[in-house]
């Protein structure tokens, strides 16, 4: 049995009982990412947040999961004062940042685009990856708004993951050169449509990463070994790629 790499995590939240199951399984390396646990109303409440992510990483070391970090600032949780202290804060970091994420658009609000915005060109500076977010709903207006703001900054599109995609979003994701990635969690993708999804854009495996984006949500964090294995009984070349490498290589 091969590592794997969850590529898509919320560790704060989650139990130690979530870590050793997901040890068990195989999955030994995770992208830890910042979100919106908790209302972000002020700059300190952040950062606060920020220091639980990095702490949740390290509780995954003593289960022999290797946790890389990703910090930034979620749309659902642009504090309503101190948001430019925020993002010095975060511009201070980066150099110790393994991605940052998850950023991105839920409304598509004018607030929330600059708040993206500011975040790509940001992270482009020093190359860092990032992983952004779409949300749940869909919304053909926000997923739009979301590609045509990464288009317009600075950021390398191979450098970013466009994440919790369904099959509508993954062709236009994989064709403008982004990494695209596949959330396995309820009301996103079940773990047939994940690997209906690989299959369908198996010429893209080198740019497909699957997570499990659990978080407080109902979530299966051993999401990522399932697909692995319909993977690999499936007779799949690239099985590898989608649930380690391209996590491997890009964090
Ligand atoms: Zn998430």
């Amino acid at each position: 049995m091969f590592a794997k790499f969850d590529a898509h995590v919320h560790l704060d939240v989650r139990p130690e009982d979530d870590l050793r199951r997901m040890s068990l399984a195989g999955i030994r390396y995770a992208l830890t990412l910042s979100h919106d646990p908790i209302p972000a109303r002020t700059h300190d409440a952040l950062l606060g947040h920020w220091e639980a992510v990095r702490a949740a990483a390290e509780r995954a070391d003593e289960y022999l999961i290797d946790a890389r970090v990703g910090l930034g600032v979620h749309p659902r949780a642009i504090p309503e004062r101190g948001t430019e202290r925020a993002l010095r804060a975060l511009e201070e970091r980066l150099s110790d940042l393994d991605a940052v994420g998850e950023i991105g658009l839920e409304r598509a609000t004018e607030r929330e685009v600059e708040v993206f915005r500011e975040q790509l060109d940001l992270a482009a500076t020093e190359d860092v990856p990032v992983v952004v977010h779409t949300p749940r709903s869909r919304d053909p207006r926000v997923v739009a708004r979301t590609l045509e703001t990464i288009q317009d900054s600075d950021a390398d599109p191979a450098l970013v993951v466009v994440d919790h995609l369904n099959e509508r979003f993954l062709n236009d994701v994989l064709e403008r050169g982004l990494n695209a990635g596949i959330s396995v969690q309820p009301g996103k993708a079940t773990v047939e449509e994940a690997v209906e999804m690989v299959l369908n854009h198996r010429e893209d495996a080198d740019r497909i990463l699957i997570n499990s984006d659990a978080s407080l949500a109902p979530s299966n964090v051993l999401a990522v070994a399932e697909v692995a294995l319909e993977l690999e009984r499936r007779g799949f070349d690239d099985v590898e790629a989608v649930t380690r490498d391209n996590a491997l290589q890009l964090f």
